[in-house]
């Protein structure tokens, strides 16, 4: 199966993605992960990407659509991929048709976690992330037991530097003029799914593998 994630920063996208891969056993392609790991290994791509990212705006379409038609090509998308963080904007959802269609691929089905804005500032500068293994956390709405400590790994957490607010801000106003009219775009194509991004982690991922079962 091949499916995107779609919604917004803070949506509970990579919290989700890490239920879904282990459901269908595809791998969780997220351009934000590739991006933050080309950082930490200080890539020229790295260096390019950075320079958007701590701005809170959008890494050019071609850097990205060229990154993600190279890691379609990986054999472990054979049996399916999910995309997390890509596309963001129309011209990235395009490239993306025209590349999958070149190797008889489609897009199965687009989740669309749906959550109001007033809700995301509050996930996003209570995200904590794990130094060690990328695990994601919540300050408040999912804590680890041991404060700044991983409970998976006991590796330390901490906070992107573009999750502080006055990024987050200009991230969301890039979602909303950018990456929103996608949801248009997949509706019309027929593979749209609203999932209600509102409840807790556990209620959403239930209603995500329910969509996934039809
Ligand atoms: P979030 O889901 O919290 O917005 P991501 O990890 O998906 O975070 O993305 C972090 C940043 O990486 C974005 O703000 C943007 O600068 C860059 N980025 C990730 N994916 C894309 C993309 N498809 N197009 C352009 N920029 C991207
Ligand atoms: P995205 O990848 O869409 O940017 P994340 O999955 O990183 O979003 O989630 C953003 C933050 O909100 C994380 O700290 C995560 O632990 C928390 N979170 C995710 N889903 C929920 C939820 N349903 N309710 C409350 N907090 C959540
Ligand atoms: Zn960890």
């Amino acid at each position: 199966m091949n499916i995107i994630l779609l919604g917004p920063p803070g949506a509970g996208k990579g919290t989700q993605a890490s239920f879904i891969v282990e459901l269908k056993k595809v791998p969780h392609i997220s351009t934000g992960d590739i991006f933050r790991q080309n950082i930490k290994e200080g890539t020229k791509l790295g260096v390019e990407a950075q320079s958007y990212m701590d701005k809170g705006l959008l890494v050019p379409d071609e850097v990205v659509v060229k990154l993600v038609e190279d890691r379609l090509n990986w054999q472990d998308t054979k049996g399916g991929f999910m995309l997390d963080g890509f596309p963001r904007t129309l011209t990235q959802a395009e490239a993306l048709e025209e590349a999958l269609s070149k190797i008889q691929k489609r897009i199965d089905v687009v989740l669309n976690i749906a959550v109001d804005a007033n809700l995301l500032i509050d996930r996003i500068t209570g995200r904590r992330i794990c130094k060690n293994c990328g695990a994601t956390l919540h300050a408040k709405y999912n804590p680890p037991s041991k404060e700044g400590v991983c409970d998976k790994c006991a590796g330390a957490l901490y906070q992107r530097d573009d999750d502080k607010e006055e990024t987050v801000k200009k991230r969301l106003v890039e979602y909303e003029s950018k990456t929103q009219p996608l949801i248009d775009f997949y509706r019309q194509k027929g593979v749209l799914v609203n999932i209600d991004g509102q409840r807790g982690i556990k209620e959403v991922a239930q209603e995500i593998f329910e969509a996934l079962k039809q």
